[in-house]
């Protein structure tokens, strides 16, 4: 009878290990299949948060890039002349703008000019606007009492200003600064007819596409060559001809044109890049 108990017991002891171990079984199981789950959740989450990080990367690098580059203009298209002020609003409102079309009558001024150009590298670019040379400091111009240091050249096709009413084939624009930060630039007219050869040169080494400036190894200009030996003008208070179109900038156009040849007007890379003509409001323009 005892034995049978005892057997009796075990055999409940056994029936209830066996039921507890299937328990404990799927229970593992069940845990093994829910770690696997977090592990695939986590793992997903994980490229997620590097997907993420690149896409924020690449964000940063256009801010950047943003942050640099100027609003887009231009000379046709979206964002031409008369659309400039939506994102420059200076070009829209501003009183002084540049160029003018200079006609008489003419005020006698009392200024001289005089130009200090040295010999120097070339160094040039094509800014997607236009062709434009550095200058190297030590080139001066002398306008009455006020000296200026040439920046930089640069040219429109055709040309901006008007004379009565008729553009040049192009104009070269000498920009110059003075120590208190005031701009001045002489504009030189150039027509078809002989080859001048500093153009030439400039021309052969201006790239052809937007890009960094470029020194040109063993070349040497004399921004002078460009210039007539008559240095009579006329002049009138203006603005840049570019955006931000900022105004305080004194022009003096040379009454005596340069020229070069039809095939230099043509190797030009830039068919048209002249900003139109601007109400005078009442400027007066001198000539000396
Ligand atoms: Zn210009």
């Amino acid at each position: 009878m005892v034995r049978l108990i005892i057997e009796f017991i075990l055999a409940v002891v056994l029936a209830v290990a066996i039921t507890l171990a299937a328990v404990w079984g799927s229970e593992a199981k069940r845990q093994r299949k829910e770690i696997s789950t977090y592990t695939t959740a986590l793992k997903a989450a994980e490229e997620k948060i590097e997907a993420l990080e690149t896409q924020n990367e690449e964000l940063q690098e256009k801010v950047k890039h943003a942050a640099h580059a100027a609003p887009h203009w231009g000379y046709a298209g979206e964002m031409n002349p008369a659309k400039w002020g939506e994102a420059f609003p200076t070009c829209g409102t501003g009183k002084a703008q540049a160029p003018l079309d200079i006609k008489g009558p003419f005020e006698k001024s009392d200024v001289t000019l005089k130009v200090d150009y040295k010999m120097g590298p070339l160094k040039v670019l094509n800014n997607g606007h236009t062709i434009q040379v550095n200058v190297d400091p030590g080139s001066k111009l002398i306008a009455g009492d006020k000296s200026y240091n040439l920046l930089q050249f640069h040219f429109h096709r055709p040309s901006e200003e008007l004379i009565d009413g008729k553009p040049a084939a192009m104009v070269a624009h000498f920009v110059h600064k003075s120590d208190e930060g005031n701009l001045a630039v002489i504009g030189v007219l150039i027509n078809e007819g002989k080859e001048n050869a500093l153009l030439k040169q400039i021309w052969k080494h201006a790239p052809t596409k937007e890009g960094p400036e470029v020194t040109v190894p063993d070349a040497r200009i004399d921004p002078k060559s460009l210039m007539p030996l008559k240095m009579n003008f006329y002049s009138y208070e203006g603005s840049l001809t570019t955006p931000p179109c900022t105004e305080g900038v004194r022009f003096f156009i040379l009454k005596t044109p340069a020229t070069l040849t039809k095939e230099q007007v043509e190797q030009f890379p830039f068919k048209l890049n002249a900003r139109p003509v601007q109400p005078q409001n009442g400027r007066k323009i001198t000539e000396g």
